[in-house]
């Protein structure tokens, strides 16, 4: 029968892992007391050694979960260490009884002292084969008086905390002091109120020896207030100092012992009538008392353990279709899963893309280039004119225009194509981290999305000065001169072909934005016109003004100075200060330049195109001055192939070599078991999957140990009969 106990012990504990619910609890032992009383002194006698806090000022503010496991003592060994462990904490064992004592202090000092007591117990095992196998919950002693430095409540909630434990199916260990009347005790109070027949509560009398022998007997016999588990009576202070290797409690048992045998008369020691006394009664008392009340448990949790299985077992088909996971299942997933979507994800940097979105960005600088050198200049008609004449050929052309073209050419490859090429794809890998980041799972897992970006930037950081430099390095020869082939410029001129007929569609969208805007073409011209009559003004007056400076040069030059601190902004109001500048609103003013500003480009677009389309630049790349635009498309494409080229080989190379392995060497595989289940359960769906097949788990092993106790008792000697 021992092996029950000790075995529904260990249940309890799983039990209490699993969750807190009544329904799935094992009795235990609930010490209630006051202050004083001697509540401490009885757990420290069951135990045998001094082990809990000490002091004036109210020390136990946390529930204790004492459980005591007894170590057998196997013969021909030496007898098993006693220790002490707190599962919660994760210290080790504590052989120290006094370091026990310390732990057991410093948790209830960390209960802050407005809150006084707190609800969360404190676990604590011993183990040793000098101790029976129980539960104890030592509570925090009733108060009588409340001190000045303890809040006013403190009394209810102390009673509160009580009353929680005190239900059923826990046994409750009333103490009380020989020497203060039963009447005033308020743990036989607290006890009657849940258990008016006293049929779960044993009395502890301690401090017998402060009363006389008959006193004593007569609180034990308990005429006054029965209880049906009876009365024990202690003494459990010892007196006399410990000799050497003796401890406190091994003095106190001795006193005890030496007490009762003196008064062995008096409490009927030997007789028939005997009374419960001394501290080795008690336990044995309460060994019997737990474990029948155990035994007797033993049916309804057993029954309530199936219940929640088959609920537990139920869910876990439902919702996982009983697929088991672990947390190091999650973190091999995940990270395969990481790994295949960078690897999806590489597509997207093959050559041939990085080059056609080098391209397309080294285009749109064409344009800028083409805008800045061509359109804007005055000259540009005549460019397009001297292109479609057939007589003309390309030496006669200007040197103006050859310059011209130079200059563009140049523009286009110093205009740091190493540096804005390899940002671009820089750009274009963080941009993949940061989503591979930002989805799943990793948006359940912060810390770690964290470092996927630091090690990216880091490799990033690495690359990207070298790649620039040496990007840079291998277009330098196209910054003097490119050697282009009839094929080049062919591709070249479609392209530029292309280029302008998306642009022409562009700036007729817009235009035709505008003509909405403003309320038809009709207005829009209108408008224009106005515009430009204003335009002309401005030019007469300017002039003028001119004429005047003129004139003024020959004078003095004070007259200059004052005319030029006038802002041209006011000139402009002032000159402008006709009836007539009243008729437009200014932002309709503003639509009708940009209306301006778009037609011009269409014009140019248009002439330019069809000099694209002309015979003369078909002809080949002799007509490169002619046909600016397809020169510069095969200049930027021979840039975007050498950039993507070296891009590739030193900055997309490395990063793909070296970013699986950062996260291989450095994101995962150093966790320890602790990090990977934190880690695991950052994901609230992995977290509820684990904590389901946790609890079903838990709940089977359980069952199991519960079946096998019940074939135990059925057959209570089986090693005979296997014989
Ligand atoms: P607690 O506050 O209920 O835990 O009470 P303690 O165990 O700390 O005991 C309060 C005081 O009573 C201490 O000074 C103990 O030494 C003393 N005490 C406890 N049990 C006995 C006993 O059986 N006889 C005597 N004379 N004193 C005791």
């Amino acid at each position: 029968l021992m092996h029950l106990t000790k075995k529904l012990i260990e249940i309890r504990s799983m039990l209490i892992s699993i969750d807190q619910s009544d329904a799935l609890k094992l009795p235990s032992i609930v010490v209630i007391g006051s202050q004083s009383s001697g509540k401490s002194s009885v757990l420290e006698a069951i135990v045998g050694h001094e082990f809990l806090p000490k002091g004036n000022n109210m020390v136990t503010r946390r529930p204790i979960e004492l459980t005591l496991i007894h170590t057998p003592a196997k013969p021909g060994q030496p007898a098993p260490v006693e220790y002490g462990e707190f599962p919660g904490l994760g210290i080790g064992k504590l052989t120290n009884f006094s370091d026990i004592q310390r732990t057991l202090t410093d948790l209830n000092l960390a209960v802050p002292s407005n809150e006084a007591v707190s609800n969360d117990p404190i676990d604590l095992r011993i183990y040793s084969p000098n101790v029976p196998d129980l539960t104890l919950i030592d509570l925090p002693g009733y108060v009588q008086i409340s001190s000045l430095d303890q809040p006013e409540t403190l009394k209810e909630q102390i009673a509160g905390l009580c009353e929680k434990y005190i239900r059923e199916p826990n046994i409750i260990l009333a103490v009380c002091a020989a020497d203060v009347d039963l009447a005033n005790s308020p743990a036989l109070r607290a006890s009657r109120k849940v258990d008016p027949l006293g049929l779960r509560t044993i009395g502890v009398v301690t401090k017998m020896d402060l009363v006389s022998p008959e006193q004593g007997a007569g609180i034990l016999t308990g005429n006054r207030y029965p209880l049906h588990l009876g009365y024990v009576g202690v003494v459990a202070k010892a007196s006399g100092t410990p000799g050497k290797g003796e401890t406190k409690a091994l003095v106190a048992r001795r006193s005890e012992s030496e007490y009762f045998k003196e008064h062995a008369d008096a409490f009927g020691v030997g007789g028939e009538s005997a009374m419960m006394v001394g501290t080795a009664t008690l336990r044995r008392r309460l060994m019997e008392v737990l474990e029948s009340s155990m035994a007797s448990s033993l049916h309804g949790i057993t029954n309530a353990v199936q219940l929640e299985l088959e609920e537990a077992a139920y869910q876990f088909k439902v919702q996982y279709n009983d697929r088991r996971i672990s947390p190091e299942s999650y973190v091999a997933e995940t990270m395969d899963h990481l790994k295949l979507r960078f690897q999806k994800a590489t597509e997207h940097f093959k050559r041939p893309i990085v080059r056609a979105k080098l391209r397309s960005m080294l285009e749109d600088k064409v344009m800028d280039v083409l805008e800045q050198l061509y359109w804007l200049d005055k000259r540009a008609p005549e460019l397009g004119a001297l292109g479609q004449d057939p007589r003309l050929k390309p030496e006669d052309l200007e040197p103006y225009w050859h310059h011209k073209l130079e200059a563009a050419s140049s523009l286009l490859t110093k205009s740091g194509v190493g540096r804005d090429s390899t940002i671009m794809v820089a750009d274009g890998l963080r941009a993949l981290i940061d989503s591979i980041a930002g989805g799943e799972p990793f948006n359940c897992h912060p810390r770690a999305a964290e470092r996927l970006i630091e090690f990216s930037h880091m490799i990033l950081r690495d690359r990207i000065g070298v790649t620039s430099d040496q990007v840079e390095n291998c277009i330098k020869p196209f910054k003097y001169d490119v050697d282009v082939e009839p094929r080049e410029w062919e591709a070249g001129r479609e392209r530029a072909v292309e280029m302008y007929e998306k642009e022409l569609t562009d700036c007729e969208k817009k235009l035709g934005e505008i003509k909405n805007k403003v309320g038809g073409g009709r207005r829009l011209g209108n408008l224009i016109g106005y515009v430009k009559t204003l335009e002309e003004k401005r030019q007469q007056r300017e002039k003028e003004k001119a004429a005047k400076r003129l004139e003024n040069v020959g004078n003095s030059g004070g007259a200059e100075e004052a005319s030029s601190s006038i802002s041209p902004l006011r000139q402009e109001l002032e000159a402008d200060d006709s009836p007539e500048s009243y008729r437009y609103p200014p932002a309709q003013i503003l639509d009708a330049r940009v209306a301006m500003m778009y037609s011009e480009r269409l014009h140019i677009l248009k002439l330019r195109l069809a000099a694209l389309k002309s015979k003369r630049c078909k002809a080949g790349p002799q007509s490169e001055a002619f046909c600016p635009e397809a020169f510069l498309n095969v200049v930027a494409d021979k840039l975007a192939y050498t950039s993507s080229l070296f891009i590739n080989i030193e900055l997309l190379e490395h990063f793909f070599y070296q970013f699986p392995r950062e996260i291989d060497s450095r994101l995962l595989y150093d966790l320890d078991r602790k990090e990977i289940v934190d880690f695991a359960r950052e994901n609230p769906v992995v977290r509820r999957h684990l904590d389901l097949q946790e609890r079903k788990d838990k709940l089977e092993e359980v069952m199991k140990q519960l079946n096998s106790l019940s074939t135990l008792r059925a057959d209570p000697q089986p090693k005979q009969r296997r014989q």
